[in-house]
């Protein structure tokens, strides 16, 4: 293909040209929906004077072209493959413009298309333009008014933004009339209509005005809504709280479709979801899916104020709105469930996955210069790094400021179309700080690290801690600078935490150390013993902390921290010595005693911890973690080692966790953060336990697979099973009885080809190669793709980096294959071949030669950008 064009942020000017009104109106036939849009256009006076109209479209069937009732002539526009030209506008006009568009042949998932008979739209963040042309970028708002036109009968709601104005028939045709009366950019419009079963409620907001709430889903799925929409009314109460933010429309609507590229879209007023980030019943759900339901329908609820009412300027912006409403949600999820596992499963993330992004070849700022393809910088550095980057904003300036900050910039900005820079200086104008050097985050890429030493003079009663940080070199940013990094810590004697007293002040047991330069040395005094430093305490900063522990003083965390994240660390830190020293050929006894003992004591007494931390306890650290730790991995001994470590674990630890699994089996029952939480720690043993090849310990998996009276139970079992060579009868036999089960909802059938696509022994790539043949997959449908091929790349290490490369070339093969339908799905596919660099040979050689493979295909704009960018030899 060409080389497609690179958008930059240094390029960025004004919209030449407003549309103050939106007026569309959908015709919905069979084979074609024809579109008609009327803009009411004005130039922009912030903008230079110009007089020919560029608008965006892409794949659009012209049919009509008029101003101000004039049709235009061939010689007053021209079309080329992404724009229309009309030449010689006046200042202020109305464009009428009517399209051909065909949904039913759309499997990109973009714009406007059908899944399962039903219409439904994805515009973010360029759709839009696949539905008509119009000025499709941010910071073009407009007030929307939408009309549906379908054959009477053919669907049973017809819905987009805002409120319903009229719904009526005429000669056999219904006729929908929606109005939103908030100016929203074209990314945020959303419509459906397909047959749909609706569950209501309503919710009175702070102001006293009453919403209301809808579910639209299949009437199969009508029983799954429940608790998606308590967790919306639990969203909007915390919105109103917490952050001071009411709704604002009557209504509120959310639909679930089963074919969509992302979780879910926050729509003005019509959010669409993804069935796997909605649907929930305790049968078929498992507690990690309930608590994905909770965050995401709070996330898209979120960006009603933190997206849609203050939105973006530009996609470069685009953390502006997602890093702060992941940070709103985590928060909410924090709130509802235990901070410390919710704080553990985010810096977790962070580590094993967005860590990876930033030292690979995609590395790129929370606020990015430049792009290709848009899509492609959907990535966890812009949400989950972005959302870090807030937090440690509201970190520094402590809750009251931070509260100040977010009601300036909601009220200042609202209705606008802003930067990540207009955000930062709320924040700075509140507060009276100065974070000038704080917004080096948004323009620096890669994971800072920190590299801390310390030293004890006991006649002084002094401890120094010596700190400095290094960003490592990401591409296109070679040199880069100190940041300012808030460094939460705690010290530890043998009477527990010190009170911490610097240059004569004393701030308690814990506190924020500001490090701003290369090199700090902070010196606190009246230590009477060398302390245990507790060091980036609740995560406190997205940074590599390297630290030389004695075992003794990771013991002594382990143990007695007060701060969930700094265990969790501790074990993580004890089991990847051990891991090390088993990679490196050198295993010694201490280490891995210590981590023995550590684990042992905290089982002993289990019933007195939080059950849902002590699970996140016992969890070893990935095998992409660990690879991640190596200038150039070997991918087989790091799951030798990981592997052999889970057998010593299970075999040293067997008695406690068996005395555990009893102590909870039966009693756990329920939604309950505590149910759940005993759950989690009962299945994390029963998963340690089977890898001890016993057969009393295979009943015990089978019992609890066949009596498990919720999903939780029942497929933590059966992983259980399907994951242990030596229980492979009892596998098979529970796979065929899942199946049986199960096979009429698709959610719990993705988990069943998910269970295989990860099983970690024996030929997986033929099971894979044979579940796309299965008459439960479907290579249109975006989750089937993710429960098969990416979890087979993404989540089965040692299977997938096989000595033979035949992974490699088989994700290559799909990623071309399903690039013809969908570039999307087909480009966040590659991103494990897109690592080669970071393995030996021949691995590294062979996954690179997978992807010199694909690029001799034909390839979408999406797919070319990240392969170009891997390609590139460091
Ligand atoms: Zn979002």
């Amino acid at each position: 293909m060409s080389t497609p064009s690179i958008t930059r942020l240094a390029d960025y000017r004004a919209p030449e040209f407003l549309i103050e009104k939106t007026y569309l109106s959908f015709d919905l036939n069979e084979a074609y929906t024809d579109v008609s849009s009327k803009l009411s256009i004005v130039s922009n006076p912030q903008s230079g004077k110009t007089s020919d109209l560029f608008l965006h479209g892409e794949q659009l069937e012209l049919l009509s072209l008029a101003i101000n009732d004039q049709p235009l002539s061939s010689a007053d526009y021209q079309i080329s493959r992404e724009v229309l030209t009309i030449y010689n506008v006046p200042e202020q006009f109305v464009l009428h413009c009517k399209t051909r568009i065909y949904p039913d042949k759309n499997t990109a998932l973009e714009g406007l298309y059908r899944s399962s008979g039903m219409y439904c739209t994805q515009c973010e963040a360029e759709g839009f333009r696949k539905i008509t042309y119009y000025l499709d970028r941010p910071d073009v708002m407009s007030e929307f008014e939408t009309v549906i036109i379908a054959d009477d009968n053919a669907f049973s709601v017809m819905l987009s933004n805002g409120n319903c104005l009229s719904d009526s028939v005429v000669d056999g045709k219904r006729i929908v009339h929606w109005h939103d009366p908030f100016k929203k950019p074209s990314y945020l419009f959303a419509l459906v209509a397909g047959n749909l079963d609706c569950l209501e409620d309503s919710f009175i907001t702070q102001s006293g005005r009453n919403v209301l709430l809808q579910i639209y889903t299949e009437a199969k799925d009508s029983d799954k809504c429940d608790f998606a929409m308590q967790s919306l009314k639990k969203a909007m109460r915390w919105d109103e709280e917490v952050y001071g933010r009411e709704y604002d429309l009557d209504r509120f609507m959310i639909v679930a479709v089963d074919d969509f590229n992302m979780g879910a879209m926050e729509n003005k007023g019509l959010n669409i979801f993804n069935t796997s980030c909605v649907l929930a019943h305790p049968k078929s759900t498992t507690d990690a899916a309930f608590q994905r339901v909770e965050s995401v329908v709070a996330h898209e609820y979120f960006h009603n104020w933190s997206g849609n009412r203050v939105t973006c300027r530009d996609w470069f912006q685009l953390s502006l709105k997602e890093g702060l409403t992941v940070y709103r949600d985590e928060e909410f999820s924090a709130d509802m469930n235990s901070r410390a596992v919710k704080r553990i499963d985010g810096a977790s993330f962070m580590r094993n996955v967005q860590f990876v992004e930033d030292a690979g070849p995609m590395a790129h700022p929370v606020r990015p210069d430049s792009y290709l393809e848009i899509s492609n910088f959907y990535t966890m550095t812009i949400y989950e790094k972005g959302a870090e980057v807030v937090r440690m904003l509201a970190n520094i300036l402590g809750p009251e400021n931070y509260r100040k900050g977010t009601d300036l910039y909601f009220e200042r900005f609202d209705g606008q179309a802003v930067t990540c820079d207009d955000f930062v200086a709320c924040m700075e104008e509140t507060s009276g700080k100065d974070l000038h050097q704080f917004r080096l985050w948004y323009s620096q890429a890669g994971t800072p690290q920190l590299h801390i030493s310390d030293s004890y003079d006991a006649e002084r009663q002094q401890y120094h801690l010596h700190v400095r940080q290094h960003t490592p070199e990401t591409p296109g940013q070679p040199l880069k600078q100190a940041l300012h990094i808030p460094l939460k810590i705690t010290l530890y004697g043998e009477q527990g935490a010190q009170d911490l007293i610097i240059e004569g002040k004393n701030y308690g047991e814990e506190t924020v150390l500001d490090i701003c330069r290369e090199q700090q040395t902070i010196v606190f005094d009246n230590i009477t013993e060398k302390p245990s430093p507790s060091l980036l305490r609740e995560f406190s900063a997205p940074v590599k902390v390297d630290y030389d522990y004695q075992l003794q003083q990771l013991q002594q965390l382990i143990l007695l921290d007060s701060d969930g994240f700094c265990r969790w660390d501790a074990v993580q830190n004890l089991m990847g010595r051990v891991l090390h020293e088993a990679i490196e050929g050198d295993s010694k006894e201490p280490t891995q005693d210590a981590l023995i003992q550590s684990l042992k004591r905290l089982l002993q007494n289990f019933s007195a911890m939080d059950m849902g931390l002590l699970a996140c306890l016992l969890d070893l650290p990935s095998e992409h973690y660990v690879a991640s730790r190596y200038e150039k991995a070997d991918p087989a001994a790091i799951s030798q080692a990981r592997t052999h470590l889970q057998h010593q674990l299970a075999l040293a630890l067997e008695p406690e966790l068996l005395a555990c699994y009893q102590a909870l089996a039966g009693e756990v029952a329920g939604l309950s953060a505590e149910a759940m939480a005993a759950r989690s720690l009962r299945n994390r043993a029963l998963g340690y336990l089977m890898c001890i090849d016993k057969a009393i310990y295979r009943g015990l998996a089978e019992q609890q697979f066949f009596h498990a009276e919720n999903m939780t139970d029942q497929f933590a079992a059966l992983k259980a099973m399907v994951h242990a060579e030596h229980a492979h009868i009892e596998a098979q036999h529970a796979l065929q009885a899942f199946y049986q089960q199960w096979q009429n909802d698709a959610l719990v059938v993705n988990m069943w080809l998910q269970v295989q696509a990860t099983k970690p022994w024996g030929d997986v790539l033929r099971d894979v190669r044979a579940l796309l043949e299965h008459p439960a997959f479907d290579k249109r449908n975006p989750n089937k793709l993710r429960a098969v091929i990416a979890a087979f790349a993404n989540q089965n290490f040692s299977q997938f980096h096989q000595l033979s490369g035949e992974a490699y070339q088989f994700l290559a093969e799909q990623i071309a294959d399903i690039d013809q339908r969908n570039p999307q799905i087909a480009a966040r596919l590659l991103t494990p071949l897109t690592h080669w660099h970071q393995f030996i040979a021949p691995y590294g050689q062979l996954m690179k030669a997978a992807l010199d493979s694909l690029s001799q295909h034909e390839l979408s704009k999406d797919v070319y950008e990240v392969l170009s960018k891997s390609l590139v030899e460091s």
